[in-house]
């Protein structure tokens, strides 16, 4: 029988070149970690129980914004002001619309063009991804393989829909929102979930006619995130403008974002918030193979249509039916 483990894609090999800093060979882990073969889920469970230790040293940022808000040029200035900090710095992206186009614009690497250039930074781009949990997962298994690769920072780049946002919010430990200053009222048409989930705000494009509004919508900002509770990290959002574009209220993000560190190791919720989210990683990845244990199997199809079929002729509460799935697994 083959070794596939002395294949070209050997753990040994990989996990000393992680550990090494070996981009080419990291970003060749990641995608081992993304294919859904049951010999490259073993390799990428092995790969990364042996990584456990020498991951968690970094700062996990996720960053949201509608299209055409500035995330992409914020991630570029913010990136490259934290690698003149000597950081080395990863991007990843949560993007749910890769799961049905194929295709993604999230971190894309000619929508960072500087930082891309960096001999400090990684950037990968969304693949497409068919995974059974779902890109949540994988994006939580990228983060591990950046972090032992020495990576200590890690952007995490999201768009504006609901689900993603949570997702990502569940997987790191600093959720900023970026928002463009309006016209009119500032506050119209973003969801109250999202604000809420924030640790910070940034009012993007900061820059030329644009500054006075965004002065304005921080105030607003500001004003609003008062009204809700105080989260669990004990941390009050802030909300800040910048210019990706003049490198202007970069540095200052960079230092909120340090803060918020400051102050949650200190009071132990960043380290209990990062143990939550192990576990809801645990949880999500239970149900994802769950379910795809109960579709993978015929047998298990037939006994649903026809419980599906007794449903519809009332002949079986729903609630019933599915602890017949359950025991039957
Ligand atoms: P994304 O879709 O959220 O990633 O947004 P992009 O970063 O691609 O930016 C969308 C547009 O806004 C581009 O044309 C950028 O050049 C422009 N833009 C981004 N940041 C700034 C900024 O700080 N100031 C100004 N004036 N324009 C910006």
């Amino acid at each position: 029988m083959k070794n596939h483990l002395s294949q070209p894609f050997s753990v040994s090999k990989i996990y000393e070149a992680i550990l090494q800093g070996h981009v080419g060979l990291l970003a060749k882990a990641i995608t081992l970690s993304e294919s859904e073969k049951s010999i490259d889920r073993k390799k990428t469970g092995t790969l990364l129980t042996r990584l456990l230790p020498h991951s968690g040293r970094s700062i996990r940022i996720g960053i949201t914004g509608s299209p055409g808000v500035g995330k992409s040029t914020f991630i570029d200035a913010f990136g490259k002001y934290a690698t003149s900090l000597g950081k080395k710095v990863a991007v990843l992206a949560v993007d749910p619309s890769s799961e049905k186009t194929k295709g993604s614009i999230l971190g894309d690497k000619t929508r960072m063009e500087e930082l891309s250039r960096d001999a400090l930074a990684f950037i990968r781009p969304t693949a497409s991804r068919n995974a059974q949990g779902g890109v949540a997962e994988k994006t939580r298994e990228a983060i591990l393989l950046c972090e032992a690769a020495g990576f200590e920072v890690i952007l995490v780049e999201t768009v504006g829909v609901g689900q993603s946002e949570t997702a990502v919010r569940n997987m790191v430990d600093f959720f900023l929102l970026l928002q463009l200053a309006g016209a009119g009222d500032e506050l119209q048409g973003i969801k109250k979930g999202i604000m809420e989930m924030a640790d910070g705000v940034v009012i993007t494009k900061a820059d030329s006619d644009n500054e006075k509004r965004a002065r304005q919508a921080q105030v607003q900002f500001q004003h609003a995130l008062h009204l809700f509770q105080l989260p669990e990290s004990g941390w009050k959002p802030t909300v800040l403008t910048a210019s990706a574009t003049q490198k202007k209220g970069i540095a200052e993000a960079w230092k909120m974002i340090e803060e918020f560190r400051k102050a949650t190791c200190a009071s132990g919720f960043f380290e209990k918030n990062r143990q939550q989210q192990q576990i809801v990683w645990f949880h999500q990845s239970t149900e994802a193979l769950i379910r795809a244990k109960m579709l993978g199997s015929k047998k298990m199809i037939s006994q649903m249509k026809i419980l599906e079929q007794k449903i519809r002729e009332g002949k079986i509460i729903p609630s019933v039916a599915a602890q017949k799935i359950i025991h039957a697994l």
